[in-house]
């Protein structure tokens, strides 16, 4: 597999995994926009239509694998843009406007790709989440489904900016239970065998809902402080700081808190 890591002001934001199965050349996220640079493929799947994930699928103009439900914000991309400029701000400008993109096959939950890959819809981070799942080698190429994993901190959190489904994002990482998997792949940043890294995040949001659970007032900042005296990976990027605490860390606890305000006023 040959693995093509994408950098945005000299950080790494996004990891493409390229490999062939049966003669196909297949991209899995090729990255944002603004970081195209050609890849010698056939096919591209992308586990969310994400401007920092699927991005630069027209450039490529190859035959584009997304969610059913959400192929025509491939297709014209425009209310996608405009929507990630008002949640991510500079971020969606970084990753820069994606071109249409006619060449899109839908993918269902279950489908089963190329002969060779699972399709496993599991939204949460975004309802158009899929996860795919190479059966040979027992890869599972996790999208944001199961965090960021930054190897060299030894590190995961969250991504889960606003609109976030904590809900369906937990019944996501229980899906993964019936899979066979050795190697976890992350598009933020790495492959790894540390599948337990799976079991462990599912215990992390467990812990950041416990933490910000009743005190949904708190500003940003000081739900950060919080979280970094229960878990160890939030106190590990605020040491760090730059894009993975500007970025991740702080959409995702805006992410939890949202979620949790929303359940909060409807129960
Ligand atoms: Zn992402």
């Amino acid at each position: 597999m040959q693995v093509v890591t994408r950098y945005l002001d000299g950080v790494p934001l996004v990891t493409v995994f390229v490999l062939e199965v049966g003669g196909v050349k297949v991209a899995v996220d090729p990255g944002p926009a603004a970081l195209y640079s050609p890849l010698d493929v056939d096919v591209v799947f992308c586990t969310h239509i994400h401007l920092d994930h699927c991005g630069s699928a027209g450039h490529l103009g190859k035959p584009t694998y997304v969610h059913e439900r959400y192929t025509r914000h491939v297709v014209d991309p425009s209310r996608l843009y405009e929507a990630s400029r008002s949640v991510l701000g500079v971020f969606a400008e970084k990753f820069g406007r994606p071109l249409p993109n006619d060449k899109v096959v839908g993918v269902a939950d279950g489908a089963r790709l190329l002969d060779a890959f699972d399709a496993v819809h599991t939204p949460g981070h975004a309802p158009h989440h899929v996860m795919y799942y190479y059966r040979d080698n027992k890869i599972l190429f996790a999208g944001d489904g199961a965090g960021v994993h930054i190897p060299e901190l030894g590190v995961v959190i969250p991504t889960t900016p606003p609109p976030f489904r904590l809900d369906l994002y937990l019944q996501s990482l229980d899906k993964l239970r019936g899979l066979d998997v050795e190697v976890v792949c992350y598009p933020h940043y790495s492959c790894t065998r540390n599948v337990d890294l799976l079991r462990r995040h599912r215990e992390q949001v467990e812990t950041w809902v416990e933490v910000l659970r009743g005190r949904l007032d708190l500003a940003i900042e000081d739900a950060l402080r919080l979280l970094a005296k229960e878990d160890e990976n939030v106190a590990k990027i605020m040491n760090v700081g730059g894009l993975y605490l500007d970025f991740y860390l702080r959409f995702s606890v805006l992410g939890f808190m949202e979620y949790l305000r929303q359940s909060a006023s409807s129960s």
